[in-house]
């Protein structure tokens, strides 16, 4: 381990050494979802992306904060601060409280989330809980002259904060082309310029969230709240700032902007941005019709799914790409990294089953250095499967008998395989959870042909009592001309 990580900066379009603001401690800070709707296929990679990054750093010794918010009001359906709130829209359509659609897809976000093993961030803060703390960041821009207020609402002087500073340096963008873009649409608006955008919109009566500020009844813009969470648990200056690389452009961009509006310096170190999933080839929406949530992946319960994957597939499946490269899903990519992960936790399974020797025949030294290396190397979990690979090779040649271990050797590698595997990784033994499973199934089997038995020699009280209290515990028996057919109840 000769190398310090580093790690690609999206901002200075360069690899980094790590430095951290306060030796020791690492700061990071991820845009989190909006919540009103079910996680999918998208969300799965920045989750596991920063997951990666989480563990690794702990894995590091850094005490990490890691800052992963909620998105519960703010977030209208066109990015252009027009158009309802995405939660308020989908609540209208359900005919639900915003926080109902709020709470129902948080807990499905989390149980997706444990079930792809990516652990809680230590700070979870939602937009609608940090209200006045947005309204201080807005407060602060106005008082520097970097926002105006118009019609109640209160929006970023993009065109005067671009005199001074470089609006567009995350995204690649050019201010000159933003305007042009969007030249058709300015005129009746209360912007002083198209490229302008949100902090506080004021609300009708109509808008079912709403909360009192100096300006008027409204809400915060989008972006507002990241700059306010962030700086509340990470300070004004943090260290690392993630997301996807759909995000950049406006959500990072204006909050560089609003960073600098409020606290006249930018706030984030090195900005991570984790590459989009495509699928078969195309981007992912739901008028392509290949919206996949993570819940139908699970259950293979999707036209274009051929069987359903299992979480650590998915998650196996997202390591197995670097988190900057595109990755494109299909079913026979799925297969090939379920396939692997198998042939991994295999591998990783027989190392305690092996015979020992006097020499080793394998450099385990070398090839743990190899992984670390590729991980420092701003988190290469492709080359350092690839070198896992080249491990689980060994323990099949030593188990043939075609390649030897010392026994020193051997608890050197099942100590880092098992450190990098489950820890680092973030891969868990599914197997397990199945034969409990399977398990179950097969005492209910059991169960139920008891009760054929009891039928066949007409001891019906016997039969119903088992199918009575299978159906107490969920389990509801239906009866057949040649037999029975069992399910657990939902
Ligand atoms: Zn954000």
């Amino acid at each position: 381990m000769s190398k310090v990580f580093s790690i690609y900066n999206t901002l200075t379009r360069k690899k980094e050494t790590f430095k951290p603001i306060i030796p020791g401690h690492a700061g990071m800070y991820v845009c989190g979802p909006t919540v009103y709707g079910e996680a999918h296929l998208g969300h799965a990679r920045p989750a596991v992306t920063f997951d990666l990054l989480f563990r690794y750093l702990q894995h590091l010794n850094y005490k990490v904060r890691y800052v992963r918010n909620i998105t519960d009001v703010g977030h209208l359906v066109n990015d252009a601060d027009q158009g309802e709130d995405k939660i308020e829209k989908k609540a209208r359509l359900e005919n639900l409280e915003p926080m109902e659609v709020v709470q129902h897809y948080t807990i499905s976000f989390h149980k997706n989330m444990e079930q792809l093993n990516a652990l809680p961030p230590s700070i979870e803060p939602r937009a609608t809980g940090h209200i006045m703390e947005q309204i201080d960041v807005v407060q602060k821009i106005l008082d520097n002259g970097f926002a105006y207020e118009s019609g109640g609402s209160v929006y970023f002087d993009v065109e005067k904060y671009a005199q001074a500073h470089d609006y567009g340096k995350l995204s690649g963008r050019k201010l000159e082309d933003m305007l042009e873009n969007t030249r058709e649409l300015a005129g009746q608006s209360e912007k002083r310029s198209q490229a302008d955008f949100a902090l506080w919109k004021k609300a009708d009566a109509s808008v079912l969230m709403q909360w009192k500020s100096p300006w008027s009844q409204g809400v915060p813009g989008w972006h507002l709240e990241c700059t306010a969470m962030s700086t509340k648990y990470l300070g004004e200056k943090f260290d690392i700032h993630g997301g996807g690389s759909d995000l950049k452009f406006p959500h990072h961009e204006a909050e560089i902007a609003q960073s600098v509006g409020a606290h006249n310096h930018e706030s984030v170190n090195y900005w991570m941005h984790n590459n989009l999933i495509t699928i078969n080839g195309q981007k992912m929406g739901k008028s392509l019709g290949n919206f996949i949530t993570l819940n139908e992946l699970f259950s293979g319960n999707h036209e274009l799914l051929t069987q359903a994957f299992s979480p650590m597939t998915v998650r196996f499946f997202i390591l197995q790409a670097h988190y900057r490269s595109t990755l494109d899903f299909s079913n026979e990519a799925l297969q090939a990294a379920e396939k692997g992960l198998d042939r991994l936790m295999k591998g990783y399974n027989l190392l305690e089953k092996l015979p020992h020797a006097e020499q080793s025949t394998v450099g385990v030294d070398n090839l743990i250095g190899e992984v670390w290396d590729a991980m420092n190397d701003d988190l290469n979990s492709p080359v350092a499967l690839a070198h896992l690979f080249e491990a689980v090779k060994w323990i099949n040649g030593i188990n043939d008998g075609h390649q030897t271990i010392t026994k020193s050797d051997c608890e050197t590698l099942h100590q880092f395989m098992k450190t990098f595997i489950f820890d680092v990784l973030g891969l868990k033994e599914e197997a397990a959870e199945e034969s409990s499973n399977d398990k179950l199934d097969e005492v209910i089997e059991l169960l139920l042909s008891v009760r054929q038995e009891a039928k066949a020699a007409k001891n019906y009280a016997l039969a119903d009592q088992i199918r009575d209290q299978l159906k107490a515990l969920g389990i509801v028996v239906k009866d057949k001309k040649d037999g029975f057919e069992w399910e657990i109840a939902e």
